[in-house]
């Protein structure tokens, strides 16, 4: 009974009905990112029904994250906590019926095939454009509908991409800006509000994706200024395909790492004291043995998902299961890249 009634007021939508909640059930959703539009659409999708949700975040939560990103508290960022572990464990006590698929990780072209295997529809709730022209060369080979989003400032846009090009997204944008050239919500501010109604707006379009009312989708890229009071729909004329890289002439450069866009897999991550070193290709860690080489070194965390080791000197180094290492405390990559090679090896 509980589990019958659980979805009624879903159910009696016309749009809907129960035909439309076994499609729901039926379907596995990946949310990439679980920030600001990451908590707010992974938790309406659970709360939905979907079968499987996949929460894709390489970060933990933060106390600046705390202002916008619903699913985390204060004691998660006192810790230090995987975004992806600590997602899923909170909508588990909200629906515990959805296989949740937390996976802490940086999407790249050696991963994504694997990280996005067997999904049915992807949010995209990356704030990054790499992973996102990534993300759409990855829709076109696979034709799998994805529903971007983005927010900055008090602004924000959604669109939906069925996969199969005519538009895609780089039909619009054809090539990622300058970092210099964008502003982020580190640099930019971002309200809280903004983000909830965006990828509010995300989930929608999936959820009438996966019911199968695929007239209701919305086509154009929609604009929203919630400040200002402003919204605006553009059609993408068809005509931009004939000339866009992805769609129209086939080249997957960015899935295929044709021309250099594959980046440098050392960053000094935005807005923050660090510095990430990518894992060596097809390299997983041995968190192990390397958490019992530290023992003497400074204090050691170890969770599922990553292992920690924090030095006295105020250096953070977290080394997650895929390899993956970061280090808090600096950004300078070669000092970075010494104390890498130096607590982690090559
Ligand atoms: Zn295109």
């Amino acid at each position: 009974m509980q589990s019958l009634s659980r979805y009624d007021r879903q159910t009696r939508l016309p749009g809907i009905g129960q035909p439309g909640q076994d499609r729901i059930r039926q379907s596995r959703v990946a949310v990439l990112g679980c920030g600001a539009l990451g908590t707010v659409a992974a938790d309406i999708l659970a709360r939905a029904g979907v079968g499987a949700l996949r929460l894709i975040d390489r970060d933990v939560v933060e106390w600046t994250n705390l202002q916008r990103q619903s699913l985390y508290y204060e004691s998660d960022a006192a810790a230090g906590r995987a975004k992806a572990e600590v997602a899923a464990e909170r909508l588990s006590q909200a629906n515990s019926s959805v296989d949740y698929q937390p996976m802490v990780t940086d999407v790249n072209a050696n991963n994504i095939t694997t990280v996005l295997a067997e999904i049915d529809l992807v949010i995209d709730a990356t704030d990054n454009f790499n992973v996102r022209f990534l993300l759409n060369d990855f829709s076109l080979r696979y034709q799998i509908p994805w529903v971007h989003g983005g927010c900055v400032g008090t602004t924000g846009q959604v669109m939906f991409f069925t996969g199969l090009g005519k538009p895609c997204f780089r039909c619009l944008v054809p090539e990622p800006p300058p970092a210099s050239a964008i502003a982020t919500c580190d640099t930019a501010g971002v309200l809280g509000s903004a983000t909830h109604a965006v990828a509010s707006l995300q989930a929608t379009e999936a959820i009438k994706w996966i019911t199968g009312n695929r007239d209701a989708i919305r086509t154009g890229v929609w604009s929203l200024d919630f400040w200002h009071n402003r919204s605006r729909e553009i059609a993408i004329p068809e005509a931009l395909s004939a000339s866009c890289l992805a769609c129209g002439r086939g080249e997957l450069t960015f899935l295929d790492a044709t021309d250099g866009h594959a980046s440098d897999s050392t960053k000094i991550l935005c807005g923050r004291d660090s510095v990430q070193i990518g894992a060596p290709a097809g390299r997983t860690a041995d968190l192990i043995t390397l958490a019992r080489s530290w023992h003497d070194l400074g204090t050691v965390q170890t969770t599922k998902f990553f292992i920690r080791l924090t030095l006295p000197e105020e250096l953070t180094i977290t080394v997650f299961r895929d390899g993956r290492t970061l280090i808090d405390g600096t950004n300078d990559v070669g000092r970075a890249k010494s104390i890498h090679a130096r607590y982690v090896g090559n």
